[in-house]
C-alpha cells in the first residue's frame, strides 16, 4: 500500500504553520531513513489532522481526541513501527485532554506532535483552550503539565517558522521514540494565518532556550522554574525543554506489550492474514 498509494496534496491556507510541522516530519522520516511502509502516521480532527493523507506511510484518523489511546494501540501491537501521533490544540488540549495526561504518564514509545494555533481552523475559528488575544503566552502550557507528570520522559517545543530547529526537534522526538525511550511530546507553535495569525507576535517574544549554554535539559526542576519564569514575563520557552535518560528496559508497557503484541497474538494474526491470502 505504501508503494501504489498517492498521498494527496496538503489542503492549507498558504501561508499555514502546519506546512513547516509537515516538512519537519518528511524530513526527519528522510533523515532517520525511516521507511514508509514501517511507519504510521495517526491524526486528530481539524485541520492539522489532514497531514496523515499527505504522507506516504500507512495512516489512519482517529476519532476527535482520541488520536493517543489509538496510536498507544498501534505501537503496543507492533512495536516495530514508527508511530506518529499528530493533531491540533483543539483535538488534543479540549476533548482530548484527558487522553493527554494518561499518556504522559503511561508513557509509551511514540511521537506527538500537537500543531498549536489557538484556535479550531477547520470550523471557522473558534477559540481553543490555548487561544490568546494577540498571540499572547499561552494560559494553558501543555509543557508545564507535562514537566509535573513525573514519567514524562521527552518535552520539546518548535515554532513552524524557525525550520531548523523544528527539524533537529522532529528528529530527536523519532530517535526518542524509536529507541523505544518513552513518549516523545513536541509541541508545534503553528499559526493559523486565516483565523489567528500569531507569526508576528510569536516570533517577538519566544524565548530559545537551545540558544543557550545555562539550559540543562536534563534538569526537570530547573525546565519547571525556566518555562514558569518566563510565562510571568508573558513568553514561552521553545527547544528542547526536557529530556531523561530512560532507558528501553524503563519502559512501563511493556508487560502490556507482551500480553497483547504480535508475539504473544502470532497465530491468531496469521489466521487474519491468510483470510486476504485465500
Ligand atoms: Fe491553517 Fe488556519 Fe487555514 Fe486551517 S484555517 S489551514 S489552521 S491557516
Ligand atoms: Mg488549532
Amino acid at each position: 500500500m505504501t508503494t501504489t498509494y498517492t498521498p494527496a496534496p496538503p489542503i492549507w491556507c498558504a501561508g499555514c504553520g502546519h506546512f513547516g510541522a509537515q516538512a519537519a516530519i518528511s524530513g526527519a522520516l528522510r533523515e532517520l531513513d525511516i521507511p514508509a511502509h514501517e511507519t504510521m502516521v495517526l491524526a486528530g480532527i481539524g485541520c492539522s489532522g489532514t497531514v496523515q493523507n499527505n504522507l506516504g506511510t500507512y495512516g489512519y484518523h482517529a476519532l476527535h481526541g482520541r488520536v493517543l489511546p489509538t496510536a498507544t494501540g498501534v505501537h503496543l501491537a507492533n512495536p516495530d513501527l514508527t508511530v506518529i501521533a499528530a493533531g491540533g490544540d483543539g483535538d488534543g488540549y479540549a476533548i482530548g485532554m484527558g487522553h493527554l495526561v494518561h499518556t504522559f504518564r503511561r508513557n509509551p514509545s511514540f511521537a506527538y506532535i500537537v500543531m498549536n494555533n489557538g484556535v479550531y481552523g477547520l470550523t471557522k475559528g473558534q477559540g481553543s483552550p490555548t487561544f490568546q488575544p494577540d498571540g499572547a503566552a499561552l494560559e494553558f502550557d501543555a509543557a508545564s503539565l507535562a514537566l509535573s507528570i513525573p514519567t514524562t520522559t521527552f518535552i520539546a517545543r518548535g515554532f513552524a517558522r524557525w525550520t531548523d530547529q523544528l527539524n533537529r526537534l522532529t528528529v530527536a522526538a523519532l530517535e526518542h521514540a524509536r529507541e523505544r525511550r518513552g513518549f516523545a511530546f513536541l509541541e508545534v507553535l503553528s499559526p493559523c494565518v486565516t483565523y489567528n495569525d500569531t507569526y508576528p507576535a510569536w516570533e517577538a517574544t519566544l524565548h530559545d532556550l537551545d540558544a543557550s549554554d545555562a539550559h540543562d535539559p536534563t534538569d526537570r526542576t530547573a525546565a519547571f522554574g525556566t518555562v514558569a519564569a518566563l510565562a510571568t514575563e508573558g513568553r514561552m520557552a521553545v527547544g528542547m525543554i526536557y529530556r531523561n535518560g530512560a532507558s528501553p528496559a524503563d519502559d512501563p508497557m511493556r508487560p502490556v506489550a507482551a500480553k497483547v503484541g504480535r508475539e504473544a497474538n502470532a497465530s491468531a494474526f496469521a489466521k487474519i492474514l491468510d483470510r486476504y491470502r485465500s
